[in-house]
């Protein structure tokens, strides 16, 4: 590894804690990240010294958030390599980006004997969404199935596709599997039937460059606090086309041009995607965290993300009866296990009386469980701040526990 891991670590003070007595090892980076000291500290300038609403003022504070809102934006669209600023809506994370999508595109493009197409390895965020859509609109959904392997069936693709399908949701990353779709191949044979496509991006943007304009995708969506950043702050990027199509979510302050009581009309991008007070000081300290591992550099993320993840797959295979959820190729550092008989839930309860973090149970993920036949798994997921000793304190828990049962 070629980034001082010393100095990264100590951006990590959380991570320097016990927990049950024993150094904590923190495993669950899948669900959330810990947050570095510039993140945490743009949180503390945005409270303590500049506070006021944005977009509404003329004073001096009401002009710092502003520009330092709008400043954020101009992060995230260098980040994603968008064409436009107003291509990038801030929402409250992934899970609003995709039900922005699932209801204003729907809205105005889905009726009733339409089909949308998603994937089996969906986490329920890009799924429910569509379900309720199909349901309001009387359309129905089609699944793209998955290998044994973890690797999306996409040769079965062009079979599912009819001329009446009108959007495909996908996971550029599952959060289960830790398999990285061949999206650009997906989105390829999607717009060669005119068929825009919506990449769940919230387990991919932490860890791999995202060119969206190089993807082609038509919507992208993520998550600050999956992304080093604060919770309750999210991006959903839409290709001005669509979004200029498409129909306003939210109802409110913000998103209007002019309200009558006869007739309402409606801002411009971004602000009409934007109703409310949104999540400022979230937007704000999210463009840190993405600067901060811009600064790193998302390629050094990635390369050794991967050694950690190769290490403890090779460490975990050479366990007795330990079987791996999902063996694709392409994987960032999630892995989903069964240790023996041993139920998830034990084994989580276990390792954290050992001081490490799991997530155990359905993982948001119930057709994943159902491909395999089980009620739940244990995940151990890695990042840049994680350790080869980390995981060699992980292994010999999961050896101990072994050994109790
Ligand atoms: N999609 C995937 C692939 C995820 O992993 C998650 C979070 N576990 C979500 C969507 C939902 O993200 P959020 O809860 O931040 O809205």
């Amino acid at each position: 590894m070629d980034f001082n891991y010393q100095d990264i670590r100590k951006d990590f003070p959380i991570l320097d804690q016990q927990v049950n007595k024993r150094p904590w090892v923190y495993f669950d980076n899948a669900a959330t990240t810990q947050r570095p000291l510039p993140v945490v500290e743009k949180i503390r300038e945005f409270s303590l010294q500049t506070n006021a609403n944005i977009h509404r003022g003329t004073h001096a504070h009401a002009i710092r958030t502003t520009e330092a809102y709008e400043n954020a934006r101009d992060i995230v669209r260098d980040f994603l390599h968008a064409k436009e600023r107003e291509e990038i809506i801030f929402t409250h994370g992934t899970t609003e980006s995709i039900n922005l999508v699932a209801r204003s595109f729907c809205e105005k493009f889905l009726s009733e004997g339409d089909e949308i197409i998603v994937t089996e390895m969906e986490h329920h965020a890009n799924i429910v969404p569509w379900q309720m859509a199909c349901e309001r609109h009387h359309a129905s959904l089609k699944v793209l199935p998955f290998a044994d392997n973890g690797t999306l069936k996409t040769e079965l693709l062009e079979s599912l596709i009819s001329d009446r399908t009108k959007i495909l949701a996908v996971a550029h990353v599952s959060n289960t599997l830790g398999t990285v779709n061949p999206i650009k191949e997906i989105i390829r044979i999607a717009h060669s039937h005119n068929i825009p496509v919506l990449v769940d991006g919230a387990q991919s943007a932490p860890h791999t460059t995202i060119d969206v304009q190089d993807l082609d995708c038509d919507f992208f969506a993520f998550s600050g606090h999956k992304i080093y950043g604060p919770t309750g702050i999210g991006v959903l990027y839409g290709k001005r086309s669509w979004l200029d199509a498409m129909p306003p979510f939210l109802g409110g302050g913000e998103m209007i041009d002019r309200v009558t009581f006869e007739k309402t009309t409606y801002n411009e991008l971004p602000h009409k995607f934007e109703a409310g007070t949104p999540h400022y000081v979230g937007a704000i300290a999210m463009g840190s965290a993405i600067q901060y591992i811009e600064n790193i550099g998302i390629d050094k993320i990635a390369s050794y993300e991967h050694q950690l993840l190769n290490y403890a797959t090779d460490q975990m295979k050479a366990l007795k009866n330990l079987k791996i959820f999902g063996e694709s190729p392409e994987k960032t550092g999630v892995i989903c296990f069964q240790l023996d008989q041993i139920h998830p839930f034990d084994l989580g309860t276990l390792l954290d009386q050992l001081g490490i973090a799991v997530r155990t149970g359905r993982l948001c993920a119930d057709p994943v469980m159902d491909h395999f036949g089980v009620t739940a798994m244990t995940r151990a997921s890695f990042t840049f701040y994680n350790t080869i000793e980390e995981i060699d304190s992980f292994v010999a828990a999961l050896k101990r526990i072994r050994l109790m049962f």
